[in-house]
């Protein structure tokens, strides 16, 4: 991929992204304005809190930013709270979505005694299981007849894809399994296989 993936960093844990594309190769920047978007080759939006990103985006025209990024089929990858600005529905509370993917998110969704937890997802394209870092994580609860979904954990969507934008539940960043970063940027595009 030419060009440099932008990872959003106005709150969150937008510097392990940057790790974790560096080691398959990539480079990033961190991007504060939302003309920066306009010469990156991808985009990351970490998690963090949703509501806490909206403020953000609200402040500045981000929205209208990343909604043109998306349109021009450069791959977005939303993680966690990035997942939840993504969506096109979001519960618990309901809060706006870009509705730049297809699904319908229910925020902080693993209750209270489990909101935060370390796991395996299901990720049968890959042949394996993905370690998986879930922090009062959403669950998705409903998924468009368009949204592929490519990893599942108790038989739930956890990682999916709408064309070029790919959302996970959970934080593929802090982990050392580089494949989800490798599947939204590098070499592992499904593109070819659902076009
Ligand atoms: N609970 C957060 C939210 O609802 C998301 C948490 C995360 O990104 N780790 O926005």
């Amino acid at each position: 991929m030419n060009g440099k993936i932008a990872v959003l960093a106005l709150q969150g844990d937008f510097a392990a992204h940057g790790r974790r594309l560096r080691e398959i190769g990539l480079d990033s920047f961190e991007a504060r304005k939302p003309e920066q978007l306009e010469r990156a080759a991808g985009l990351v939006v970490p998690g963090g809190e949703s509501t806490t990103l909206w403020k953000f985006f609200e402040s500045a025209p981000w929205e209208d930013a990343i909604r043109r990024f998306a349109a021009t089929g450069r791959p977005v990858l939303g993680t966690c709270a990035g997942a939840i600005v993504l969506a096109r529905e979001v519960t618990h509370p309901s809060q706006k979505g870009m509705g730049l993917l297809d699904v319908t998110v229910e925020r902080n969704a693993y209750g209270r005694q489990i909101d935060s937890f370390v796991g395996e997802v299901d990720a049968p394209e890959f042949g394996k299981t993905l370690p998986a870092v879930f922090i009062r994580a959403p669950r998705i609860r409903r998924v468009g007849p368009g949204v592929e979904v490519l990893a599942t954990r108790g038989g739930e969507p956890v990682l999916v894809r709408q064309e070029n934008v790919f959302a996970a539940t959970f934080h593929p960043e802090l982990t050392s399994d580089t494949t989800v970063h490798e599947l939204a940027f590098g070499a592992r595009r499904l593109a070819q296989r659902t076009a």
